[in-house]
């Protein structure tokens, strides 16, 4: 199994090892493996927050490195794309027709498919989107699907597309939600948003998979009670510990959060760090630039 390179420094340094993703993810350069961008690693309100003066939001504001869009990561290995969530609304513009072999979903929250509104409309090959088997999806997707063929992925059940292998896991959050291990060649990252905890089968088929490296939720820095829908940084150590992550990845990250980590540097432990809008995640060596 390679050993994927995140392309990341430990969390008190992270600032330095972010990929610019004002000019779009740059297609992979080899034919092998796997490479994952965070286009959006925000929570549902994203960062900055609107009306918000904090500290946090006010560098976001004047500095869009620290900004956070909605939840979208793209998934590349050789020739296929896979986009995982569609919570940006400029997709359209991002992806030209037939770029993408399909969307997965983790669940049908509006941060996580709101660009899908917009992009069903569209002309051209239909888009394949595969999902939870989630009766209700959002508003009217099911009924007025567009070019979107929606999918339903069944847990623990690995799906084919491109050259990549998607095997869902379930997770606990308020509606039906999937994390996707994805796998290309010997490379995996599991992918695990929105979740509080994680569920024992899902536990366990983690421990056993051994991913590369872990995209995790942890909207919240850390609470006094336990959180009901989203990792805090003490619960999404725990998963984190539970399935012996050896590289992990904070995603979904709240303003709150970002405030809490300006204050509290270099208190993750050293393969724990947060993810930003633009870094990559490959098993190349490559060092990230601005
Ligand atoms: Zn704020
Ligand atoms: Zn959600
Ligand atoms: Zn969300």
């Amino acid at each position: 199994m390679s050993t994927l390179n995140s392309g990341i420094l430990p969390s008190s340094r992270e600032v330095d090892s972010i990929h610019d993703s004002r000019n779009g993810p740059k297609p992979p350069k080899n034919t092998g493996g796997l490479r994952l961008s965070l286009l959006g690693t925000g929570d549902a309100g994203g960062v900055p927050l609107y009306g918000c003066n904090c500290p946090a939001c006010e560098r976001a504001r004047l500095d869009p490195l620290f900004r956070r869009r909605p939840s979208t990561a793209l998934v590349e290995s050789g020739g296929t794309r896979v986009l995982i969530d569609a919570g940006l609304v400029d997709l359209a513009e991002r992806f030209p027709s037939g770029n993408l072999a399909a969307i997965l979903l983790t669940h049908f929250h509006p941060d996580h498919v709101q660009g899908l509104f917009h992009l069903r409309w569209g002309t051209g090959p239909r888009i394949d989107v595969g999902a939870p088997p989630d009766p209700e999806g959002c508003a009217d997707l099911y009924k007025n699907n567009g070019l979107l063929t929606f999918q339903r992925l069944q847990e623990f059940s690995p799906a084919l597309f491109g050259d990549v292998t998607a095997t869902p896991v379930p997770l606990v959050h308020s509606k039906m939600t999937f994390g996707y291990c994805l796998e290309a060649g010997s490379a995996r990252i599991a992918y695990l948003c929105d979740t509080i905890g994680l569920p024992p089968g899902s536990v366990e088929f983690l421990k056993q998979w051994r991913p590369d490296c872990v995209i995790l939720d942890c909207c919240h820095p850390p609470l006094e009670r336990r959180p009901r829908n989203h990792n805090d940084v003490r619960t999404a150590l725990e998963s984190a510990d539970a399935i012996g992550a050896r590289r992990v990845i904070l995603t979904h990250v709240s303003h709150e959060l970002d405030l809490w980590l300006m204050n509290h540097a270099g208190t993750l432990p050293r393969h724990v760090a947060v993810g930003r809008d633009g870094m990559v995640i490959d098993d190349r060596n490559t060092e990230p630039s601005r």
